[in-house]
């Protein structure tokens, strides 16, 4: 259940409301509606005793739309995108190449936004929960999640080939490896391995710190990899990491 939402506020603006920042009054002294602007059904406020209060579709004749993102499981981790920027533009700036000093004062900010109720959109794992909440119908940008975000829902898409291009990729399983050959091949489908390549030791070495494979057996691990690929035979595509922020270990935050 969403646990945020959206009203009309005083100065006739939509603005987002958190349910724990609620109480009882407030079910029926305001309207509150689906915070999908392509949905924007009339929401009911539940008020829980442990303060988990949330926003469901109960009202007669309000639904959501078909596919609606805030029925999804991961709704309330969605952050939307940026609207004034274009998102092959987000997906390069993960992938710029890795400044020491500018990377410092980036992710002290990031953890200050982390606070912030309506933080923008920043990292991998944002693009995880937009694209897990959305239909892979939907877009992202301009482009259909589909053929950018390929999870379990696109695998019988992806059986003879993929295209080339800028794409998030959810591996099934990570190949064994030396970490002295600084690389990893991962498995999609059984038909399809992508080789990441470093850009140096340092990313690598930051990218194989995220991966705890203590009691783990590597094909139980699932990376989420953001590359510009390319192929490199038939049945394998390739990417070189610039940045550790294209590269994220999901195996504790994925359900499906
Ligand atoms: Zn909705």
């Amino acid at each position: 259940m969403v646990n945020f939402a959206h009203i009309i506020n005083d100065e006739n603006q939509k603005e987002i409301v958190r349910g724990r920042e609620l109480t009882d009054r407030d079910r029926i002294s305001k309207e509150y509606f689906c915070p999908n602007e392509n949905c924007e059904t009339k929401l009911a406020l539940n008020i829980k005793s442990n303060g988990e209060n949330y926003f469901s579709a109960s009202y007669d004749d309000f639904d959501h739309i078909k596919y609606c993102w805030a029925k999804s499981k991961y709704a309330n981790q969605v952050i939307l995108p940026p609207k004034d920027k274009n998102i092959n533009d987000f997906l390069n700036s993960l992938s710029k190449s890795e400044s020491r000093k500018s990377e410092k004062s980036k992710s002290e900010k990031n953890d200050m936004d982390d606070n912030v109720t309506h933080r923008r959109m920043s990292t991998l794992k944002d693009i995880f929960y937009y694209c897990k909440s959305h239909n892979k119908e939907n877009n992202f940008g301009d482009t259909k999640i589909k053929y950018m975000f390929l999870d379990s829902r696109t695998k019988n898409m992806y059986t003879k080939f993929i295209y080339e291009g800028t794409k998030v990729v959810i591996g099934d399983s990570i190949l064994p490896f030396n970490p002295k050959d600084e690389m990893f091949k991962i498995k999609y489908n059984n038909k399809f391995y992508f080789k990441i390549n470093f850009i140096n030791s340092s990313v690598f070495n930051k990218c194989y710190k995220k991966l705890n494979l203590k009691g783990r057996n590597l094909k139980d691990v699932n990376v989420m990899v953001l590359g510009d690929w390319k192929r490199s035979g038939n049945n394998t595509l390739v990417t070189c990491i610039k940045n550790s922020k294209q590269f994220l270990d999901i195996s504790s935050f994925i359900s499906d």
